[in-house]
């Protein structure tokens, strides 16, 4: 890879960088003050499934990206996509009844490849942004059916839908909240179905159906005539890769059907193949009204996000007519759209999202779930290509390690110096994996996590 032949000079700059960094660059989701005594690793460069620092350490990309970069790194087709479009038109908006070919196109491609009633798109620059579409939606809608009444939305403990003030809202991240002040009203959050920490003594299947009745339960309490829709991510993702058990669904779904509120799977980081299907809600039998996108829509390649909106609540939106007022500068971006769609089209005509259904996923679920074999480990989960292990002080009682310890940090950062991206979210580690990751990488990825793990195990035994 000549990409990462030299990397001297660029050595010798990684202090300058740092220090230059920590002055002027004010980074998303960071302790400041932390950041700047550690250090920041700087990010040179990239080809496939690894990227380069700085120090010119090559390191797998185990969340491709931020759960983003699904075809990997250096895919001239989507620079190529890029370049052509800034060409022939960089920008052009679609406020005043104007549009332009990629806009139009992509909106085409998404029809084809997504559940028969999804036949529009509304865009956005990102999934924040397309959450904060979908309150200003829902709330359309009902107001449209004359009943202005409904007007609650439901989600959950530990969601992540964006950063956004509408988006962090609907988000379940306390301490998001806190910091946001004033949350938007009508916003209600339930409990997750998050097996390992809350399941009790129940089975999977009974603990599915208890988590997924306690929307019921705050329907009942509110009134179904002022409950507008549920909100949630298929497998919650930045809340801990959080697979709900086989029964959460269908029951969520017969109570959104029965009680006449909207469904909303968000598909940021599960849609465009994650878990080995278009869309995670065809995976796990969700059958949505609306579908937030981003990510992986362009492989991150350029920022675009949007809503998949479906014909019960398109119809509504169209048919009685009247001017939606909601719109970006960017909505629609031909650049991004351009890249889209040739991302999209690499997916299908490579076969890029049966390969992870029928071969790379369950390959990696397999490795992935030996992991559960390593003395720190409470549990190894994974769904398609997302995984997440629960690093513990006691595998059979469950137990944590002391908070201010800080396992899951210490582990993070073993896996980079050992070349690999692993993230944490507390003491659960998470991956994401490109979807173009081949068996011999996800080998990699499982044995530079297991010495990670063997190295956390070390300094933890040594510092409790
Ligand atoms: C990342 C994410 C978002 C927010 O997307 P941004 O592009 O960062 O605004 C929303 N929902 C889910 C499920 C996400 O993972």
């Amino acid at each position: 890879m000549t990409i990462f032949a030299e990397g001297k000079q660029e050595q010798e700059l990684t202090s300058d960088w740092q220090a230059r960094d920590h002055r002027h660059y004010l980074h998303p989701f960071t302790d400041h003050r932390e950041l700047g005594n550690k250090g920041t690793r700087i990010i040179t460069a990239a080809d496939g499934v690894y990227i380069r620092d700085s120090g010119g350490s090559e390191i797998l990309d185990g969340m491709a990206g931020l759960w983003c970069v699904n075809l990997g790194y250096g895919r001239q087709e989507l620079i190529d996509a890029a370049t052509r479009q800034m060409q022939q038109l960089p920008y052009y908006n679609s406020f005043f009844q104007t549009a332009h070919p990629p806009v139009i196109e992509l909106s085409t491609l998404l029809n084809e490849v997504s559940p028969p009633p999804f036949k529009h798109t509304f865009f956005t620059g990102s999934g924040s942004e397309a959450n904060d579409t979908v309150v200003k939606l829902v709330r359309r809608y009902w107001d449209l059916l004359g009943m202005p009444g409904k007007r609650v939305i439901v989600s959950r403990i530990n969601a992540y839908h964006g950063s956004t003030v509408a988006a962090s809202t609907l988000g379940g991240m306390s301490e998001m909240h806190k910091q946001t002040g004033v949350l938007l009203p009508d916003v209600e959050h339930i409990e997750q179905p998050y097996q390992y920490e809350l399941s009790g003594g129940l089975s999977e299947a009974e603990f599915g159906l208890q988590q997924a009745g306690l929307l019921e339960q705050k329907i009942l309490e509110l009134g179904a005539e002022n409950v507008a829709a549920f909100i949630g991510e298929p497998v919650q993702g930045a809340g801990g890769v959080i697979i709900p058990p086989e029964t959460y669904w269908p029951e969520i779904q017969r109570i959104c059907r029965q009680y006449e509120i909207l469904l909303i799977a968000d598909e940021v980081i599960t849609g465009f193949g994650r878990l080995g299907e278009w869309f995670g809600s065809q995976r796990l039998g969700i059958e949505a009204d609306l579908m937030p996108f981003a990510k992986g829509v362009t492989s991150g390649y350029l920022p675009l996000g949007g809503v998949l909106v479906a014909d019960r609540v398109a119809d509504v939106v169209i048919a009685r007519g009247g001017e939606f007022a909601h719109g970006y500068t960017y909505s629609g971006h031909p650049a991004a759209c351009a890249v889209a769609l040739e991302n999209i089209r690499i997916l299908r005509d490579e076969g890029i999202i049966e390969r992870v259904r029928d071969d790379t996923g369950p390959y990696f679920n397999r490795r992935w779930a030996q992991l559960a074999d390593h003395p720190l480990v409470g549990e190894a989960r994974s769904i398609g290509l997302m995984g997440a292990i629960e690093i513990v002080a006691d595998k059979i009682r469950k137990e944590r390690f002391p908070k201010d310890l800080g396992a899951g940090a210490i582990c993070r950062d073993f896996c980079f110096d050992n070349g690999l991206v692993m993230r944490a979210v507390g003491d659960s580690m998470i991956v994401s994996p490109p979807l173009v990751m081949v068996r011999k990488q996800f080998d990699e990825l499982v044995e530079k996590a297991w010495q990670s793990l063997d190295l956390t195990a070390k300094t933890l035994g040594q510092a409790l």
